[in-house]
């Protein structure tokens, strides 16, 4: 099931033949089922492309570090509709059609980019994990859109997915305190809870507030608001303790 899928709101990439998703629990793409990745590309619907989608994952090592793909990479990707990028990404950027971008979580954060430069379109997906989010991954995402694509991060638009949100991720104090280590205005993203020396993290919140420092606009960030742990048709790694992961998606027709 598609959970949200289809061309983007805003007028600036209206009818721009971007398509994105979110797959809810009933494709479970941890990285050992490999139907699922034939599955995800039937669905995706289909633009001028007649060569298909190639599906693209990167590692996810929970680190900072954000993929490029170029004309390049459909040359060598040719012979592999599913591509497993292991050079220790936990995201990846193109203009290039065809390329479905995809994005296992379970509880961290899906960012999905949209945007134009002077070339043409531009899509994004990001991983975001506390630690991704904390090491610097939107600073280098906009560094990337503006030092390799060109654009104006004011315009691009920001899809989150389904994520853990505030009142059910609950960390130690040490954790806040690294969090504080770095600035201490990061208090604003904790809550004590009703457990001895125990806090909510607002991880969206966040990395909604990266993004906002790092130039995106508050206005073209749009929330799925889905709580992966509290709604039963997706996975949660806190919750299960297991390998399942959901899937999201961007790509250009
Ligand atoms: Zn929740």
């Amino acid at each position: 099931m598609i959970y949200l899928c289809g061309g983007l709101k805003n007028l600036s990439v209206k009818n721009a033949g971007i398509v994105y998703g979110f797959m809810d629990g009933s494709l479970d793409f941890n990285p050992l089922n490999l139907t699922a990745r034939k599955e995800l590309l039937n669905v995706i619907p289909a633009g001028p492309n007649k060569t298909g989608y190639y599906s693209y994952e990167v590692e996810q090592s929970h680190g900072t570090h954000i993929a490029v793909l170029d004309e390049k990479f459909i040359e060598t990707a040719k012979y592999n509709r599913n591509v497993f990028d292991k050079n220790n990404a936990d995201g990846v950027f193109t203009g290039e059609s065809g390329i479905a971008l995809c994005i296992r979580t379970a509880d961290c954060v899906p960012v999905l980019f949209a945007g134009l430069n002077n070339r043409g379109r531009i899509i994004g997906a990001v991983h975001c994990g506390w630690k991704g989010a904390y090491g610097g991954i939107i600073k280098n995402a906009k560094n990337i859109l503006t030092d390799k694509f060109n654009a104006d991060v004011r315009d691009i638009l920001i899809m989150i997915g389904p994520s853990i949100c505030r009142k059910c991720y609950e960390v130690e104090e040490d954790f806040l305190n690294l969090f504080l280590a770095k600035d201490n205005l990061n208090r604003k993203f904790f809550q004590k809870t009703a457990n001895k020396n125990k806090f909510f993290f607002d991880l969206k919140g966040f990395i909604k507030n990266e993004l906002i420092l790092n130039g995106f606009s508050d206005k073209n960030i749009y929330d799925l608001n889905i709580c992966n742990f509290e709604d039963a048709g997706f996975f949660s790694y806190r919750r299960d303790k297991d390998l399942r992961r959901q899937v999201s998606f961007i790509a250009l027709l």
